[in-house]
């Protein structure tokens, strides 16, 4: 998931995140300002990784269980998870 030592850990499901490696940079924002269509540019990338991972469920229930405020998590932004929580995920 990611690795970027956010979350939780390496051990798991997380060991067979499609998200592994180089392509991690796609799931966060940077830590520079970023424009609608770069944000919307970096989504789909990481998106379209999500959709391939195999540990797709698992890692959207972890991101919804801690409520995890940022980045994408199991094909979803934070604005879609909140949505699916209610609106208890900040974002
Ligand atoms: S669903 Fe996406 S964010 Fe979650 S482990 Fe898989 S590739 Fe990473």
């Amino acid at each position: 998931m990611h690795d970027l030592g956010i979350g939780c850990g390496g051990s798991g499901w997380q060991l067979k995140a499609a998200c592994r490696g180089p392509q991690a940079w796609a799931f966060f924002p940077p830590s520079r300002p970023e424009r609608k269509a770069e944000k919307l540019d970096r989504e789909k990338e990481a998106k379209a990784i999500c959709a391939t991972c195999g540990v797709r469920k698992d890692c959207l229930a972890y991101a919804l269980r801690i409520h995890e405020p940022y980045g994408i998590w199991g094909g979803m932004n934070e604005a879609e998870r909140g949505q699916m929580m209610g609106g208890k995920v900040a974002g």
